[in-house]
């Protein structure tokens, strides 16, 4: 089973400043980072660091060096489109001496994927293959439809949330993977049992809650499981969502054991708290078995 990722490419450019930039002030950093990110990008490397056959459908500037870091990562690039005519989707990103940031993001290509290539790559999807999306991409909807017609399964992870964007898509969807703070907008509940029964009236999409600290939760129309977050030291919670979707998708590829799924994401989402950054947080296969032994 393949995975295929539709989903974006961002560079992230982060200075670390003594105070966000004033209108007409030009500042110097004081140091400056460089580091490949996007929910789409980061959901392929830790599918393809759980081990999972993972194409990436997207779009990037002719030439960019996105595509050579995500294959030395083992994500299948082929469905990446090299565009002459956009930039890389980017963000520049300040950091001031409190740690608070200020935050500018063009999606550049990853607002206009093409149709025609899109397709292409959905094409050679399979039965029982997953479409896997963020809402960080445009063409959402006829990719989750020609999915489907291909007999593919499709996962939706609705960041950042847009809540008619969301209830347009879910009879599409197989499974909707959202955190609390999703669930809460989209269902305008904020207690969990409310917010559940209310996306469940509405739609027979399985679901799975991520709960910060507290965990995770699985509920079908006839399944309901929980995974407990593994208790670590955290640093960083950036990329714990990410990875917690790419390693649970990726065991569900190869095994029917939702616990066993549950649990090898939380473990890979743990880890991932542990280290700070995004890509470079999250954990290969290898050290989530060590650290479930
Ligand atoms: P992010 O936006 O920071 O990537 P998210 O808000 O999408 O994350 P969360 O629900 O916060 O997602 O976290 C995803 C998973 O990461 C949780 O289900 C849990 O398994 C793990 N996790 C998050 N925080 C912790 C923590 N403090 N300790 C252990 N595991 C954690």
């Amino acid at each position: 089973m393949t995975i295929f990722n539709l989903g974006s490419i961002n560079w992230d450019h982060c200075y670390q400043v003594s105070h966000f930039v004033r209108p007409g002030e030009t500042l110097s950093a004081k140091s400056y980072n460089l580091n490949l990110g996007g929910k789409g990008a980061n959901q392929s490397v830790a599918a393809s660091k759980a081990g999972a056959s993972i194409k990436h459908i997207g779009a990037v500037a002719k030439g960019d060096a996105a595509i050579e870091v995500l294959q030395q990562l083992g994500v299948d690039t082929s469905g990446i489109e090299q565009q002459t005519e956009r930039v890389t989707g980017h963000a520049i990103i300040q950091i001031d001496s409190d740690a608070e940031n200020a935050i500018v993001l063009h999606s550049g290509a990853n607002g206009a994927l093409n149709w025609q290539w899109v397709q292409q790559q959905l094409s050679q999807g399979q039965p029982g293959d997953w479409l896997l999306m963020q809402n960080e991409t445009n063409l959402l909807e006829q990719s989750a439809r020609f999915a489907r017609q291909q007999g593919m399964q499709v996962a939706f992870n609705p960041a950042p949330m847009d809540k008619a964007i969301t209830l347009k898509l879910l009879p599409q969807l197989d499974l909707l993977i959202v955190n609390q703070v999703e669930l809460q907008d989209l269902s305008e509940e904020n207690e969990l049992e409310a917010a559940i029964e209310t996306i469940q009236r509405q739609s027979s999409v399985n679901l799975l809650i991520t709960l910060g600290s507290q965990g995770a939760l699985y509920v079908s129309a006839d399944q309901r499981q929980q995974v407990k977050a593994f208790r670590v030291d955290a640093t960083d919670t950036t990329a714990a969502g990410d990875t917690f979707i790419g390693y649970f998708l990726a065991r569900r590829c190869v095994s029917d054991n939702l616990g066993e799924a549950l649990q090898q994401a939380s473990a890979a989402a743990a880890l991932c708290v542990t280290k700070a950054g995004a890509i470079a947080s999250i954990p290969d296969a290898e050290q989530v078995r060590t650290f479930l032994e």
